[in-house]
């Protein structure tokens, strides 16, 4: 995605959801300062800087980076955006050692360039390549763990739940305030792996238990949410009850 030409999808006043390759991060506002969920790819971070251009704040207005995970396709950002706001990097207690690389839950490069053997497959693979670049060992320091149910003191005001098994320490932001649901991958509507849209869990070799994938998918229903920001495919408006039964039904991906 070049610079200044980025979408941004409006899902609340103040959050705007924005997809780099492959994979969204979003924008939350509060006057001038911003709270990103995620951001993207090493090689999405000249867009990352530009989807805040697009909404007229900047770089240092960054208050806070949320990781849902320590995936290189949603932690990529992170060093550009900090290197130029010296903003917060906070996620869910249980991953923090995972993002300073303390220990590593990543699909391995052998099952990523297998998937290589169809059209699709290929196609993803190229893209996966070269978003990350030469980043394949980034590793974070100075990550802070979320408080337990209460806010993070920043824009938005957003609260971790956790939703262990993409990754162990994997972990949701809600913003009670819009009843917004930013769910990392612990609940998508889309990938270039999968057949269809709508929602579904990632395909199975992406996740690092899938049992507790799905544990964590039936507690999702439980939490009061009414839009869906899911780090994979479109924003969904749409009881979050509603749309784990739709995920639970689904199975075609598989
Ligand atoms: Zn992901």
């Amino acid at each position: 995605m070049a610079r200044g030409t980025v979408q941004l999808t409006r899902v609340a006043d103040d959050v705007h959801v924005v997809t780099g390759t492959n994979v969204n991060w979003a924008v939350v506002t509060e006057g001038r300062e911003v709270t990103l969920v995620d951001a993207g790819y090493p090689l999405d971070a000249d867009a990352v800087v530009a989807s805040l251009e697009a909404l007229g704040r900047r770089a240092s207005d960054v208050v806070a980076v949320l990781l849902t995970h320590a995936h290189l396709d949603h932690m990529g950002g992170v060093p550009h955006v900090r290197s130029l706001s010296g903003c917060r990097v906070v996620t869910g207690a249980d991953e923090v050692a995972h993002a300073h690389r303390e220990r590593l839950e990543q699909v391995s490069a052998g099952r990523v360039l297998a998937q290589a053997r169809t059209p699709a497959g290929a196609r993803w693979v190229g893209q996966t390549l070269r978003a990350v670049g030469p980043h394949l060992r980034m590793r974070l320091s100075g990550v802070e763990a979320a408080p337990h149910e209460s806010p993070v003191d920043a824009p938005g005001r957003l609260v971790a739940v956790d939703t262990p098994g993409h990754t162990s320490g994997h972990t949701a932001f809600l913003m009670p305030s819009s009843g917004v649901l930013f769910s990392g991958d612990a609940l998508v509507t889309g990938h270039p792996l999968c057949r269809h849209d709508g929602p579904q869990r990632l395909p199975g070799l992406f996740a690092h238990d899938e049992d507790r994938v799905l544990r964590t998918l039936r507690d999702l229903r439980d939490v009061p949410a009414d839009v869906l920001v899911p780090g994979h495919g479109r924003p969904v408006r749409a009881p979050l009850a509603d749309l784990v039964d739709g995920a639970l039904e689904r199975t075609d991906h598989r």
